[in-house]
């Protein structure tokens, strides 16, 4: 039986065959909401007696419930097994620009409870993850002492990331050079700590319970507060060299656009940020434009992030500037995905923003961008969906750090015995 509670020491020795085989059981019964054995031998490709062992160390293990009888055309009815997702928990760090989510999940992306800490932003990056280290793990300590074990901790950051070291190569908001988040923290916590981007973490969150279930080479692509992307190539999350692949706010989709603070012009953030486009409603505002003052006016108690959801909503019911903004919005992101499309071929694209009606809407429209230019190079249409874990993505998503980390080791063929 695998070491389920595996510790810093035991990374990666979930290599062996047998534990191998006790994933791919635990993962054919995670899949579906109900299975017996002789299904579970069928989709694993295992013998019986096999499953019968296995599944009985899960069940020892709590990740495997024993449920009635199911439904049979013949024979006896076969006793149908669940997963717990409660069996083990996961925590989770989320870095924002001037606080910290600190919190566990279940093993189901379902949030079991969140706590919310200070950021400072001038103290060493050391202090600070010895802190947050230090919380975390007393809330892990407070539901291990109810019999709940931790598997793991995943933690996002806005910037470039090495997830196999876990280290932050640079990250602009937190104003971090090279610091080894994972060693600060597994020091900490006591366990095994997975770090990565979070949008790419939302994308990883998508994959596991959202719009790219299933899915093996999509983009997910955020814009509104934040601008970037993830890129899942055969599964894996793709990074590049220093952890910033994806971050498509600056790439140029008009030359001769405005000037950008990173030094080039016409860069796609322009268009799509939330904040550059109420900047430039401003501008508008101190020309003397009414209905900018009126956005403004209207949107000014919305949080970030939910202040693009009111220009969507104002353009769908026929105000013209709002029109305009989502017009440029939708042409300029429809561009650049349509770039992306012709370089990754994915299966699915998956829009991410804080406000759903715009998640929905502007999928919608920048399906008719994508689609014509595609069509000479690209035969097959690209679905543009919306993603679909809404406002605690990123927190779902760096649990989903823990469980991609802990199952990938399956993609490899399970090993008959
Ligand atoms: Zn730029």
């Amino acid at each position: 039986m695998m070491n389920w509670n595996y510790d810093v020491n035991t990374r990666g020795n979930v290599q062996l065959s047998k534990d191998l085989n006790t994933l791919s059981v635990l993962n054919a019964i995670r899949n579906s909401s109900s299975i017996s054995r002789s299904d579970v031998a069928r989709i694993t490709g295992l013998t019986t007696p096999t499953i019968s062992n296995l599944v009985s160390d899960l069940i020892k293990e709590g990740f495997v419930i024993e449920m009635g009888p199911g439904e049979s055309s013949v024979g006896r009815r076969p006793i149908m097994l669940e997963f717990n997702k409660d069996a083990r928990y996961i925590g989770v760090i989320d870095f924002g620009r001037s606080n910290v989510i600190i919190g566990l999940t279940n093993l189901a992306g379902e949030i079991i409870t969140l706590r919310e800490l200070d950021l400072d932003k001038e103290a060493k990056p050391e202090i600070t993850l010895e802190r947050i280290g230090n919380e975390l793990k007393n809330l892990i300590d407070e539901y291990e002492q109810n019999g709940i074990k931790v598997w793991g901790v995943g933690v996002a950051i806005s910037g470039g990331v090495n997830g196999k070291t876990g280290v932050c190569i640079e990250s602009y908001v937190l104003k971090w050079t090279n610091v080894p988040v994972r060693q600060i923290l597994e020091a900490k916590v006591q366990c095994p700590v997975y770090v990565a981007n979070n949008i790419r973490c939302m994308a990883l969150g998508e994959k596991w319970f959202g719009a790219a279930r299933d899915e093996e080479n999509f983009l997910a692509i955020r814009f509104g507060r934040g601008v970037g992307s993830g890129i899942i190539i055969n599964g894996e999350l793709f990074e590049g060299v220093r952890g910033v692949a994806g971050e498509i706010g600056h790439v140029t989709v008009e030359p001769n656009g405005p000037e950008c603070y990173c030094g080039n012009k016409g860069c796609l953030e322009y268009y799509i940020s939330e904040g550059s486009i109420f900047e430039r409603l401003e501008k508008l505002m101190e020309e003397g434009d009414k209905n900018a003052e009126r956005l403004l006016q209207e949107s000014k108690d919305k949080p970030r992030g939910k202040k693009l959801g009111l220009i969507a909503r104002s353009a769908e019911e026929g105000d013209e500037l709002s029109r305009l903004i989502i017009d440029d919005l939708v042409h300029y992101l429809g561009l650049a995905i349509a770039n992306l499309v012709k370089a990754f071929n994915p299966s699915i694209v998956i829009l991410l923003t804080e406000d759903k009606f715009v998640r929905e809407s502007v999928s919608r429209e920048i399906q008719a961008v994508v689609d014509p230019l595609l069509e000479p190079i690209v035969s097959s249409r690209v679905n543009i969906v919306p993603g679909l874990l809404g406002s605690e993505n990123e927190i779902i998503g760096a649990s989903t750090l823990v469980l991609d980390n802990v199952f990938k080791t399956i993609r490899i063929v399970p090993v008959r015995i």
